[in-house]
């Protein structure tokens, strides 16, 4: 397999580029060709000597994973299924917020602020198994490469890119789709170095988030090597009922776990964590749980993001219902937190958390058990 060139941040290309025996600003100009102009063909990029061209296109390609579906909501969300091999499908979810092109005058328009967010997955499936995530029901199956990783963002910016016709579509990328992303650390970091960097995307370390469950000696490990921002999936206020939801917390319990978020700001973009907060309907969502959850974060500079919750099949949980929601955010309100709750976006298309691969991937499986002689 010839390397993919999306995977190799700007160190490591300017490292290839040396042995190769060229300039190291050559790495910096392929970059901008790939990621920022989108461009997958060594040919086109006329800047670049062509002996030069030649010679890397001779062992390197530039390719993302194959896009198996590529769906639009009405609300502008917009989700593109990837395969990945042996069966494997994970996905990417654009968020639009504000408006990018209504038909409004240019001077009204750029007073809007538009911000455009793309979800990005990290793993196929995921072996947490937080007993709320439908990734997590479909078990482990391997961690991406930086250039699958990286590929989503490309694909999407240059799907976007013609599709709305603006320059730079997705200002925001959130680590939060398929996966536990500082399970694969390493390739979770070389990506973001691309993300971050200005000869790729670009994107402000503020602009980019990633989630974790909370594996808390890699929480320490982000700080070092990429502080960005951070979401960690908090969904309990205590510890018997979070060893339920996220299994990781008998490993890393709460104490822990706030105690790395409070390291972790040391070094951050932003001075605060996000708390997520999956709102399961008469599993975490009282009054009761909402005061023990204010006490609970009260050492750690936080904002609280209420997510509800997203049904698949055989999940064995209820959303909670709008009031019981927002009570319970007023109770947070009112203890001085910040608490928003996140809206519901792209349901038509189901752009929640692993459901579409979810679906695929059972598909996979029972045409397998049906090759294999085992009817389903
Ligand atoms: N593995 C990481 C990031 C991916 S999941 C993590 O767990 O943080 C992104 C967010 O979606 C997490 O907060 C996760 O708990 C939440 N989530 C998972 N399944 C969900 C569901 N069915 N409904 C709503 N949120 C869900
Ligand atoms: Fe994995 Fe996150 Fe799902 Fe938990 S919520 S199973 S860590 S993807």
């Amino acid at each position: 397999m010839s390397l993919n060139l999306l995977g190799l941040d700007r160190k490591r290309f300017e490292a290839l580029c040396a042995e190769m025996g060229e300039k190291p600003f050559r790495a910096r100009q392929i970059m901008r060709w790939m990621h920022q102009a989108g461009v997958s063909d060594f040919g086109a990029m006329t800047d670049v000597s062509r002996l030069f061209r030649e010679r890397i296109a001779a062992s390197a390609t530039i390719a993302a994973p194959e896009v198996l579906r590529d769906t639009t909501a009405p609300d502008g969300t917009r989700k593109w299924l990837f395969d990945v091999g042996t069966g494997n499908a994970i996905e990417s979810v654009y968020i639009p917020e504000g408006d990018v092109d209504d038909g409004t005058p240019a001077e009204e328009a750029a007073g809007r602020r538009y911000r455009g967010t793309l979800c990005v997955s990290s793993q196929a499936g995921c072996a947490l198994e937080c007993s709320f995530c439908s990734t997590g029901r479909q078990g482990f199956n391997r961690n991406l490469t930086a250039a699958e990783i990286v590929g989503q963002l490309w694909h999407a910016s240059r799907s976007l890119a013609a599709t709305l016709g603006i320059e730079r579509p997705i200002t925001n990328v959130v680590m939060m789709g398929m996966g536990e992303p500082l399970a694969n650390f390493d390739n979770v970091v070389v990506a973001m170095q691309l993300m971050l960097d200005d000869h790729a995307y670009g994107i402000s370390r503020r602009r980019l988030t990633l989630s974790t469950s909370g594996l808390v000696p890699a929480i320490d490990r982000l700080r070092e090597a990429c502080p960005v921002a951070l979401a960690v999936s908090l969904h309990a206020p205590n510890d018997a009922l979070r060893d339920q939801l996220v299994p990781i917390n008998r490993k890393y319990p709460i104490r822990e776990l706030l105690d790395a978020c409070l390291r972790y700001i040391e070094k951050a973009p932003r001075d605060f964590v996000t708390f997520e907060y999956v709102m399961l309907a008469g599993v975490n969502d009282s009054v009761a749980n909402a005061r023990e959850l204010v006490r609970t974060v009260k050492p750690v500079p936080c904002k609280i993001n209420l997510i509800p919750f997203n049904p698949f099949p055989d999940s064995g949980y209820r959303r909670s219902g709008s009031e019981a929601v927002s009570a319970f955010r007023d109770v947070l309100i009112q203890a001085g937190l910040t608490a928003t709750v996140r809206k519901t976006r792209g349901d038509s298309i189901d752009a929640a958390c692993g459901q579409l691969a979810g679906r695929v991937q059972d598909k996979t499986r029972r045409v397998m058990r049906r090759m294999e002689g085992n009817p389903a």
